[in-house]
């Protein structure tokens, strides 16, 4: 038997065409547009691909977007004022700082200033928190996009056993906490875990996010299990998943593909969470 393909391009774009009768609707009641501003510091060119395609994606569902484009060498206090400014403009909704800074600046000095109310990532401890609580908040995308995923193909969540691999504070932490809220069973693993395959195998639903190419075989998943791979490893030009696709498409009962699968849902959950800001503090 052959799983399902959960796919991320019709899912993405289904949100995509809510989103934009959600901004229109903002625009009519408010007088102006949803805005996000953007800020990229460097050269590097897959993260000017990654910004191209948030702007481009803003512009489709009718959010506006302000760029802020800066030399390699650009300041940490640079950054900081640009933020400071942006945090009191009423026409910016969210702001996205493109991850990887130059080297010489600490990330977390820069992105802790954005204010919690624009944190359009949904990195800031604030939302964190409030993640962790059950609490309303803007929450980190890509995980987002994986509960839709998952929601989507009306697979049932609650009484679920879910394996998490990989504990980043962008994607397996809040992917775990996501699940547990909505009442699976969680085990999170980790590069400290002796013998991946002894928890993968316990998976109704498996969320990979590891970076590890392939790093997730047929034989170290359930029968008929939900697998969510996250992983975008570049090699030679070619994007591999961190499941071995051809092998596990034959056991799951869903899956992913790599691309075509989570990554297009990112940015649609970026937007959501614009618009959410928008919608929950625009009027404070
Ligand atoms: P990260 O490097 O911050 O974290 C990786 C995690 O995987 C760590 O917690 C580590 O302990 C764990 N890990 C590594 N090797 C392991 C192993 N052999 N067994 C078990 N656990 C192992 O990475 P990240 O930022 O969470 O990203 C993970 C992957 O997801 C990367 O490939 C990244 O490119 C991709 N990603 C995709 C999207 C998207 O939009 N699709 C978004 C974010 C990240």
């Amino acid at each position: 038997m052959s799983a399902k393909i959960l796919d991320g391009k019709a899912l993405s774009k289904k949100i995509m065409n809510t989103l934009e009768n959600e901004a229109a609707i903002f625009h009519r009641k408010n007088g102006r547009r949803v805005g996000l501003a953007v800020i990229l510091a460097g050269n590097d060119a897959a993260s000017a691909v990654y910004v191209k395609n948030k702007i481009s994606a803003c512009h489709e569902v009718g959010i506006e977007s302000f760029e802020y484009y800066f030399d390699e060498s650009v300041s940490e206090q640079e950054l900081i004022d640009v933020i400071a400014c942006l945090n009191n403009d009423k026409n910016v909704d969210g702001i996205l700082v493109q991850l990887p800074l130059p080297p010489h600046i600490v990330q977390n000095n820069v992105l802790s200033k954005i204010s919690f109310k624009k944190d359009a990532d949904g990195f800031l401890a604030v939302n964190a928190g409030n993640l962790m609580l059950g609490n309303p908040a803007l929450n980190a995308c890509t995980p987002s996009g994986v509960i839709e995923l998952i929601k989507e193909a009306g697979i049932t969540i609650a009484g679920k056993e879910a394996v998490v691999v990989g504990r980043s504070n962008i994607v397996g932490k809040p992917v775990a906490l996501m699940l547990l809220e909505q009442n699976a069973t969680v085990i999170m693993c980790h590069s400290h875990t002796p013998k991946l395959s002894r928890f993968t195998k316990l998976a109704d639903i498996l969320v990979v996010a590891a970076g590890r190419k392939h790093l997730i075989k047929g034989d170290m998943i359930k029968e008929g299990a939900v697998v969510i791979d996250v992983g975008m490893n570049r090699e030679n030009g070619t994007l591999y998943g961190d499941v071995e696709f051809d092998s596990c498409v034959k056991r799951a009962g869903f899956i992913t593909p790599v691309p075509g699968g989570v990554g297009l849902m990112t940015i649609a959950m970026l937007l959501k969470n614009v618009l959410k800001a928008a919608q929950m503090y625009s009027m404070d």
